[in-house]
């Protein structure tokens, strides 16, 4: 298992290199353009060659792209699913050409509609995303927190759409802290064991591809989305020792996006955590 975090590519692209390496991260997320911004990835040829060059001396991989928080595949208006999906298109089109693994993102939200209202839709920007980018990206659904109607904060919510979908480029990442806040308790054994076994059952392991490694400031099933550094949270250093025993995360990276003890963003503390509980478990301690 390896440990990453989600850095800055102030900069450009091949910035986040340095800065996973100076943190101690053996894995990377990023995002290509601002989070809260409609805006196209566009990488050209030398950038992405200068990317790939200096991505092939680091020890730091798989690199993934965060999509932007505005994507909304359950959006109403036919406006804001096009822009929508093309930001998807634009950005799996970049990973493929600087080496990416692939596209983490939020499904969106069905504004209290229920999943039934919009599955259809969803599943179907998922195959126009999917025919129309790269063979060699990933589209990778992540779970949410729940509240205010966002979409996939049930593992069979995600199972049904991928299945429905059937690309075996479509993906699964679960972040800690929207599991807990979505009512899986995963500080607990107990918990984590019902919460791994559905995880199992609707998805599967081998559709997970990444995990986003968030303590939480907020209490079990609040549906509310709001990381905390890791031991600083209710999921705490002992959930995340077992979490990071599981069988089923045993090959998947886990990236950070945490807010940081110094409040700028995953830091070397948060990574040298999650390497001392790996190093316990590795030791059998
Ligand atoms: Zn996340
Ligand atoms: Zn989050």
């Amino acid at each position: 298992m390896r440990v990453g975090a989600h850095v800055s590519t102030a900069g450009g692209p091949i910035t986040c290199m340095d800065r996973a390496e100076a943190i101690g991260a053996e894995a990377a997320q990023i995002f290509l353009t601002p989070p809260q911004q409609w805006r196209s990835s566009k990488v050209e040829p030398e950038q992405a060659e200068a990317f790939r060059a200096r991505k092939a001396t680091s020890s730091v991989g798989p690199v993934f792209v965060h999509g932007v928080y505005l994507i909304n595949l359950a959006a109403a208006d036919e406006t804001n699913l096009t822009r929508s999906t093309s930001s998807l298109k634009s950005s799996m089109t970049a990973c493929s050409q600087l080496g990416i693994t692939g596209v983490i993102f939020h499904l969106g939200s069905h504004k209290g509609q229920g999943l039934d209202a919009v599955f259809d839709q969803i599943c179907r920007a998922c195959t126009d995303v999917i025919s129309n980018t790269p063979d060699d990206t990933l589209l990778i659904l992540e779970n949410s927190a729940g509240a205010g109607g966002t979409i996939g904060s049930r593992f069979a919510d995600l199972g049904r759409i991928i299945r429905q979908v059937g690309s075996p480029r479509v993906k699964v990442c679960i972040d800690t802290q929207h599991s807990y806040a979505a009512g899986y308790d995963l500080a607990s054994a107990e918990g984590l064991e019902l919460a791994m076994t559905e995880f199992e059952q609707e998805v599967g392991f081998d559709q997970l591809v990444a995990v986003h490694a968030n303590d939480s400031k907020v209490e079990l099933g609040s549906g509310r989305d709001r990381h905390e550094n890791i031991g600083e949270g209710l999921i705490g250093v002992a959930g995340f020792k077992r979490i990071m025993a599981h069988r089923g995360f045993k090959d998947v990276p886990f990236l950070l996006e945490v807010p940081g003890f110094d409040g700028n963003g995953p830091d070397e503390p948060n990574v040298t955590m999650l390497k001392s509980i790996r190093s316990e478990i590795e030791a059998g301690a």
